[in-house]
């Protein structure tokens, strides 16, 4: 068959994600710009665990896989196929062999990056490594890394682990965390004298009106928005009353319909 002949860019370009969903039998319900339903890899995480984001081609499941990707690895995943199958499979059944099947405008692959506004705040770790093989091993792209500020210390108090940085609302640089790499514990170290149950981690770049997600772990956030979904933020340290209340401003402020807590 000829379409066996199709890379797999042309196979992205003209297939949209939503309608590689049916073929491995996947229903999910629209949230905003995003599908969400059970996982079909996994089964874990609830019924909003995983989540598609159309414009961007994206999938990602904030239960068990903890990871995503794009329409081919999705089905290579849920068929347990080999990628170049899972394209034979996506391009048999969408009829794509030659004729171009119409707009599929890709939206750019990831969002808009945030200014700081850095008033103040303190001032960003310039040795930190985003390309370090240690982040490369969690499943975190360079790219990903460099949008967050994020990388590797090779010294200093996060020594030997991911220091991500930490904003308040208003998007000022307050600390860094350092994200363990490997099995070691705690999972995550903050500066003395910071309280993490003051902070919520991304907060400040979430738009007003969005659903959210929320994780208990910085490193969910970065992998989520690696793969489409930019609407996550996390938790740093214990829930307490305290965090709670900051969760409450956030979904004042930003208007925030609805949460969920994964
Ligand atoms: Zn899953």
């Amino acid at each position: 068959m000829a379409a066996t002949q199709l890379s797999f860019s042309e196979i992205k370009e003209r297939v949209n994600i939503e309608q590689v969903l049916p073929l491995v039998g996947l229903t999910l319900k629209r949230y905003q710009s995003q599908l969400r339903g059970v996982c079909p890899i996994c089964k874990e995480g609830g019924d909003r665990a995983f989540v598609v984001t159309p414009a961007k081609g994206l999938y990602y499941c904030f239960g068990k896989c903890s990871t995503g990707g794009d329409m081919l690895s999705l089905v290579a995943n849920v068929k347990q196929c080999s990628v170049r199958e899972a394209a034979e499979f996506i391009a048999a059944r969408t009829g794509i062999t030659g004729k171009r099947s119409g707009d599929n405008s890709t939206a750019p692959g990831d969002g808009s990056p945030q200014p700081l506004s850095g008033k103040e705040g303190l001032k960003p770790l310039e040795y930190l490594q985003a390309s370090h093989e240690a982040v490369q091993a969690l499943g975190v792209r360079a790219e990903t890394c460099e949008h967050f500020g994020a990388g590797f210390a090779p010294k200093g108090i996060m020594r030997g682990r991911l220091a991500i940085p930490i904003h308040d609302m208003a998007g000022t640089l307050v600390a860094y965390c350092g994200r363990a790499v490997k099995e070691e514990t705690p999972l995550l170290i903050l500066p003395n004298g910071f309280r993490p149950d003051t902070v919520i981690f991304s907060a400040h770049r979430l738009e007003q009106g969005d659903t959210i997600c929320v994780t208990r772990d910085p490193l969910q956030v970065l992998k989520a928005y690696e793969n489409g979904v930019t609407n996550v933020v996390s938790f740093l340290g214990d829930i307490t009353a305290d965090t709670l209340h900051i969760l409450a401003l956030l979904m004042d402020e930003k208007d925030v319909p609805s949460i969920d807590l994964f």
